[in-house]
């Protein structure tokens, strides 16, 4: 901005008649009517008129207000001539007035019956011609052009007008009245004294309009562009219908609607679905071919028209023949064999009692899925399998509505049309993973399912029609059964598989899963060895699994090695040992926690169970000097917690016996820690070893290294059962324990522990603490010796433990 030249003002001070003006300021020079209304301003105009009739015209800064204070008006404003009043029916005066001089208020004087304020009056003056006032009345003149061309609104006589003036202050005046800016732009420009920087603020304002006007402009285009093209499209669209109309397409739906009613015909459908299909039929015929409905209804005929309403596969079912199939596929799980068969034998006897549904339960990879192919190979039935997995929405197993766009039919439809027989073996895989929100419970509509009283007619929402599943066979798989919904657990008969032993694994890997693997792999039996120590290290150290799905993945691995091998050295024949494992797999990824440590205190090793199989767990106990506080770190649940606790509540009330400070709960800060705290923990099994840890640390003597123990404790120091017995003693086993200290009521499940780990370990079965610590600890603090045997000891003589 150019410098403005100093410019003298002489100011004088008057006392005028005051009339606030609402959202309108005037400029000197300018003439304009205005209607008055507000008591005090038409006194203040009649003040005027009787004196010489000027008065001081000043803008409001808030137009609501009826009497405004000073605070409420702008300073600067103008004073001016009232050349005429006219009196407008109502009381209302139409007043005109000419602007005369700038001025800023000084001070009110009255405010009685109208206002009169002392004003400063500044002069008038003419700039002097000079060249850049020049170029600055030339440049505005050319924006404010710019601006007409714009805004149509403005009248061309203004224009004229703004055109003929020369003098720069003028300018700015006479353009800012005519153009629409805020009030306060327009302050701006009246209290601008010098003609300078006026007419350069004012061009700063054109030209904020200017690029304000412009935007719009381009904004109005492409909206207008916008509505223009879906006019175009809507209009193309119903030129389409209409010419399709005429033309008639009605062939070519003829044609669908004849091949449609062939279809229903040879189906033969219950009478009830074939007359709605008909009904839906009608419905084609009438609607226009190309509209949303016609889709729609074809969709749905064309899926339920691929449902097997009456295909059935031939079931042949011989019990021998199924026998061998299980064994051929499946290594040991004799029990499991068993009682299929059984229930595959009563099946075949009570043909038309409904019988309850097969769940297989087990962790992962134990070959629940693949034992459940193998029953439908041997029933000759087509076998989809469908996982139910983190399925939420009943909507899913049952379908939508078809008012809903882009409706479906649910799984168990979609199952059915991908089996193509009635008679199908539907696998539900992961029953425990299903949870319901607030889209309805999924495991009622499964239920209703699975559920021979009421399948015959499973009715899916989207179907509409009712489906007969009496002769689907369900079997379902599970992880745990802690999470399968009540009801549904009460129509299954559970068979569980539990995990496998590592002489198990190693022999499904030489009798299935090598072979398979090389098989699928075209690698030669020859071509290939893998001894039985390499497979142990595999199992052990590259794999850790209930199951034995990872060990086939990995052998899978081997295999694509070796078949490189083949194709790119010529080699013929790899025997893998566990010396060139490495080579093949990479590094060892797991190591099996082996008692490699000594006794020591505050360290019990506990048994858990987790899905992936039994594990060892250490418990380690700290007690430090403190206020009694008690700490619980490792990522426990709940139930672990308060096992905790209840351990040493029994402690408490036993503190006598075992020889230790009663106060202790007082005195000192205890702390309990299960380690790997990222895997969370939870149960109650661990009691016992917390107790132990706890005692030991109290009264600060070891417990036996190679003793493992589970068992839930009770206030009383009792040991009650656990689940999972068989996993908690393998892992025990591989971690090289030789005693393990069980519950006296899960004495039933040893016999499920394979013979060769029996013979190579003791079991001391425990009815109560006592059993449990004289098993574990070893004494040699001799405080705490003597209360520990002659309170404890009796007991040594009865202590029940067995060998096998
Ligand atoms: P799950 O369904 O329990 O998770 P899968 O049925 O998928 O387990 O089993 C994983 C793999 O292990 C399959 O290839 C299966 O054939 C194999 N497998 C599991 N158990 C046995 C077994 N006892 N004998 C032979 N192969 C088995």
């Amino acid at each position: 901005m150019t410098q403005a030249k100093k410019q003298v003002v002489r100011t004088k001070k008057i006392i005028l008649p005051l009339l606030p003006l609402r959202g309108l300021v005037v400029f000197p020079y300018m003439i304009l009517h205005f209607d008055v209304g507000r008591k005090k301003s038409v006194e203040a105009l009649e003040y005027a008129m009787v004196n010489d009739q000027q008065i001081f015209l000043v803008a409001q800064k808030d137009v609501q207000k009826d009497e405004p204070d000073i605070d409420d008006l702008y300073q600067f404003g103008t004073i001016s001539k009232v050349k005429q009043l006219l009196k407008l029916p109502g009381g209302n005066i139409r007043v005109l007035v000419e602007g005369t001089h700038r001025a800023k208020i000084s001070r009110f004087i009255s405010d009685d019956e109208y206002v009169l304020a002392e004003v400063k009056q500044y002069p008038n003056v003419k700039s002097e011609v000079t060249d850049n006032l020049e170029a600055l009345v030339r440049t505005a003149k050319e924006m404010f052009d710019d601006y007409c061309q714009m805004l149509v609104k403005i009248p061309h006589d203004t224009v004229v007008a703004v055109m003929n003036v020369q003098e720069a202050g003028e300018l700015a005046d006479l353009i800012a009245s005519n153009i629409f800016i805020k009030i306060e732009d327009k302050l701006e420009i009246l209290q601008e004294i010098n003609i300078e920087q006026r007419i350069e603020k004012l061009m700063l304002i054109l030209q904020k309009e200017i690029q304000i006007l412009q935007l719009e402009r381009d904004i109005s285009g492409k909206v207008k562009e916008q509505i223009d093209k879906h006019q175009k499209e809507y209009y193309l669209r119903e030129q389409i219908k209409v010419i399709q109309s005429e033309l008639g397409d009605k062939e070519g739906i003829n044609a669908e609607i004849a091949q449609y009613k062939q279809k229903i015909q040879k189906l033969k459908m219950p009478k009830e679905a074939e007359e709605k299909l008909y009904n839906d039929l009608d419905r084609l015929a009438k609607i226009p071919s190309m509209s949303s409905d016609s889709g729609v209804i074809k969709t749905y005929l064309d899926t339920v028209l691929e449902l097997p309403w009456n295909t059935q596969t031939k079931e042949r079912f011989n019990l021998k023949k199924a026998e061998n199939i299980l064994n051929q596929d499946h290594y040991g799980l004799e029990k499991v064999k068993e009682r299929i068969l059984e229930f595959l034998a009563v099946k075949q006897l009570a043909h038309d009692i409904k019988g309850p549904i097969l769940c297989l339960v087990g962790p992962p990879g134990v070959g629940k899925t693949s034992v459940a192919r193998s029953i439908s190979r041997a029933m000759g039935k087509n076998y989809v399998r469908m996982s139910v997995g983190g399925v939420r929405d009943e909507a899913e197993i049952r379908g939508h509505r078809k008012t809903y766009i882009g409706a479906m039919p649910g799984r168990i439809m979609n199952a059915l049309k991908q089996a193509k027989s009635k008679n199908a073996f539907i696998l539900l895989d992961e029953i425990d993973k299903m949870s319901a929100d607030y889209k309805g419970d999924p495991a009622s509509a499964l239920l209703e399912v699975l559920d021979s009283e009421q399948n015959h007619s499973f009715r899916d929402h989207y179907i509409e029609l009712p489906f007969d599943l009496s002769d689907v066979f369900f079997v379902t798989t599970a992880n745990t059964l802690d999470t399968i919904p009540r009801p549904l657990l009460d129509r299954m008969e559970v068979i569980e598989i539990a995990s496998y032993t590592e002489q198990e694994k190693t022999e499904i890997a030489q009798k299935y899963l090598i072979p398979k693997q090389r098989t699928a792999h075209g690698i030669k039996a020859t071509a290939l060895k893998i001894t039985a120590d390499a497979i142990k290290d595999i199992i052990n150290y590259h794999t850790r699994e209930a199951g034995v799905r990872n060990l086939e993945r990995q052998i899978a691995n081997i295999c694509r090695k070796v078949a490189r091998k083949i194709i790119e050295d010529g080699e013929d024949k790899t025997v893998i040992t566990p010396l060139n494992l490495e080579l093949y797999l990479g590094r060892r990824r797991f190591s099996y926690e082996t008692i490699g440590r000594n006794d020591e205190i505050g360290i019990a090793t506990g048994l858990a169970w987790t899905s992936v199989g039994g594990d060892t767990l250490q418990i380690e106990v700290n007690v430090m000097e403190g206020t009694g506080k008690v700490e619980l770190t490792g990522h426990l649940g709940d139930v672990m917690k308060e096992s905790a606790m209840t351990a040493i509540s029994y402690i408490r009330s036993k503190s006598n016996e075992f020889g230790i400070d009663n106060q202790f709960y007082k005195k000192s800060d205890i702390h309990i820690h299960v380690p790997e705290g990222a895997t969370p923990k939870d149960g109650p099994s661990a009691g016992i070893t917390m107790a132990t840890a706890l005692i030991s640390a109290l009264t600060k003597n070891n417990v036996r290294k190679d003793v493992a123990m589970t068992g839930e404790i009770t206030l009383r120091g009792r040991v009650l059962p656990i689940g999972g017995l068989k996993e908690k003693v393998l892992a025990a086993y591989r971690a090289g324990i030789k005693t393990v200290i069980i519950p006296i009521q899960n004495e039933k499940d040893i016999e499920d522990i394979p013979k060769n780990i029996l013979n190579e370990m003791k079991f001391v079965k425990a009815e109560n603490m006592d059993t449990v610590l004289e098993t574990a600890m070893v004494i040699k603090n001799e405080e705490t010796q003597l209360s520990f045997i002659n309170n404890i000891g009796s007991s040594y003589s009865e202590r029940e433990s067995i060998k096998q």
